[in-house]
């Protein structure tokens, strides 16, 4: 029998590489034409009711350098890209009508706002979803939680004792040119996106470009080159420089490399080169991502609400003007300041740091988490739904701390963890 023709769109959000794509295997496996769809839509770019952005220009710009190393990777396949700038209900009827498409593959995904984007499509076209951002796959984990504990330890240790990470998918090898539907979408600027162009700062610890290869390079780069994961463990608290992190956060959040892959070059790594308790303790940080995902699955709109999954009906402020001298750096702990102007200046935050201007905003000066939140959205190079939300939920003590209460003092902090005050010399002083 004659396999039916089928138009394909794969759909790319927040899966934007080629390799561990399963989307992208699916389409190809199950279509004899496609194409890939990118959709920026300007409402991203417009102030939202605290005045933040909900992209500003950070992530901006390392999104556009994903989508051109994406549109790239995809041209060696054979496979063009369409990226269309407009309101996603707009452009998805048009698309669909235009290339005549059947089927859609795309990433899994089941928070309010990507549901959403998911339903502009008209009833009759196949969604073909599948979960492909995990370490531990859905169908492996639900073998072991009907509901996902409270706690990231119990979450942690019955997956590593019982579980297995899947295997990576390969790059797929170049369709048939014959097959290919040959258009060529320019993409925008950072100036179509309403944004000046500007230069990294000096002092950011995350000068890398984005994009699946520049991705595989800092991975490539941490463990092989420099060695830098054997000592992660001892190094991971710090605030200065490229590598007392592994700074992969944002090519996770956008997906141009898998977490899968991530896991692989690390055994490489442990089999080859080094195994110690570093490399133990980044894979440990990586179930954390994980179990933010699960979370934000069995929780659903509770875990955006005010009260959060374990809340207790605390009175938020929306103070105004609180709330813009954490932002902008005025509180009065000078080592909150100078992790917000860091992340004002470069849309990056350590881990150390996130943890305490949450804890600060939330704990001390009585603010809404979600709009704390909102703003780290708004900033994040590499702000992910999942582990955004999860870990404010969990800093304001309504969500997965098992010591809700707990508060961290900034002065002790920093006494710990910049004790010679370089840390916030750099941002205070410049
Ligand atoms: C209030 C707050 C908000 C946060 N928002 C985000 C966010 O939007 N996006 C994001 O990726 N991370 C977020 N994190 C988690 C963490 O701070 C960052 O993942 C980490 O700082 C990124 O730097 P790195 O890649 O060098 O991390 P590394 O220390 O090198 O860790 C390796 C990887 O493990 C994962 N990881 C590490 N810590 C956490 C954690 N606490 N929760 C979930 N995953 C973790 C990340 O994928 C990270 O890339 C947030 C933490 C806090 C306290």
């Amino acid at each position: 029998m004659q396999k039916q023709k089928i138009n394909s769109l794969v759909w790319f959000r927040n899966n934007l590489r080629v390799e561990d794509n399963s989307s992208l295997i699916n389409a190809i496996n199950n279509s004899d034409k496609i194409i890939g769809f990118i959709n920026i839509d300007p409402r991203d770019f417009i102030s939202t009711k605290y005045g933040f952005k909900k992209t500003e220009k950070y992530r901006a710009k390392f999104f556009l350098e994903s989508v051109k190393e994406l549109k790239s990777q995809l041209e060696k396949l054979n496979i063009s890209l369409i990226i269309t700038y407009d309101y996603l209900d707009k452009s998805i009827p048009q698309i669909i009508k235009q290339y005549e498409i059947e089927k859609v593959f795309l990433q899994k995904e089941w928070t309010r706002d990507e549901l959403l984007e998911e339903s502009y499509f008209p009833k009759n076209i196949d969604l073909v979803k599948d979960f492909n951002q995990f370490l531990y796959s859905p169908k492996d984990v639900k073998t072991l939680y009907d509901n996902i504990p409270r706690g990231f330890s119990n979450f942690r240790k019955k997956c590593e004792k019982y579980l297995s990470v899947d295997n990576i998918l390969p790059i797929p090898k170049p369709l048939n040119n014959d097959n290919k539907i040959a258009i060529d979408y320019p993409i925008p600027s950072l100036s179509d996106l309403g944004f000046n162009l500007f230069e990294v700062h000096k002092n950011s610890v995350f000068k890398f470009n984005g994009g699946e290869i520049n991705g595989k390079k800092r991975i490539d780069d941490y463990f092989f080159n420099t060695k830098n994961v054997s000592n992660y463990k001892s190094t991971r608290n710090g605030l200065i420089g490229e590598n007392y992190s592994s700074k992969f956060s944002p090519w996770l959040a956008n997906g141009s490399v898998s977490v899968k892959y991530i896991y692989n070059q690390l055994k490489k790594y442990e089999s080859e080169v080094d195994k110690n308790d570093s490399t133990y303790w980044l894979y440990f940080e990586l179930i954390w991502r994980d179990f933010f995902k699960y979370v934000s699955m069995q929780h659903k709109d509770k875990f955006f609400s005010k009260d959060g999954i374990y809340g207790d009906n605390k009175e938020w402020s929306t103070d105004i003007d609180i709330l813009s001298n954490w932002i902008n750096g005025k509180t009065n702990e000078p080592f909150v300041n100078a992790n917000m102007i860091e992340l004002l200046e470069t849309g990056f935050m350590s881990n150390r740091g996130r943890q305490n201007v949450a804890n600060y905003l939330t704990k001390e000066l009585k603010i809404d988490w979600r709009i704390g939140a909102e703003y780290f959205e708004s900033m994040l190079i590499d702000y992910d739904v999942h582990s955004n939300y999860g870990n404010w939920l969990y800093n304001a003590g309504i969500g997965n701390d098992s010591m809700p209460f707990r508060k961290f003092n900034p002065k002790l902090q920093s006494e710990r963890y910049d004790p010679n005050k370089l840390y916030e010399k750099t941002w205070l002083d410049d």
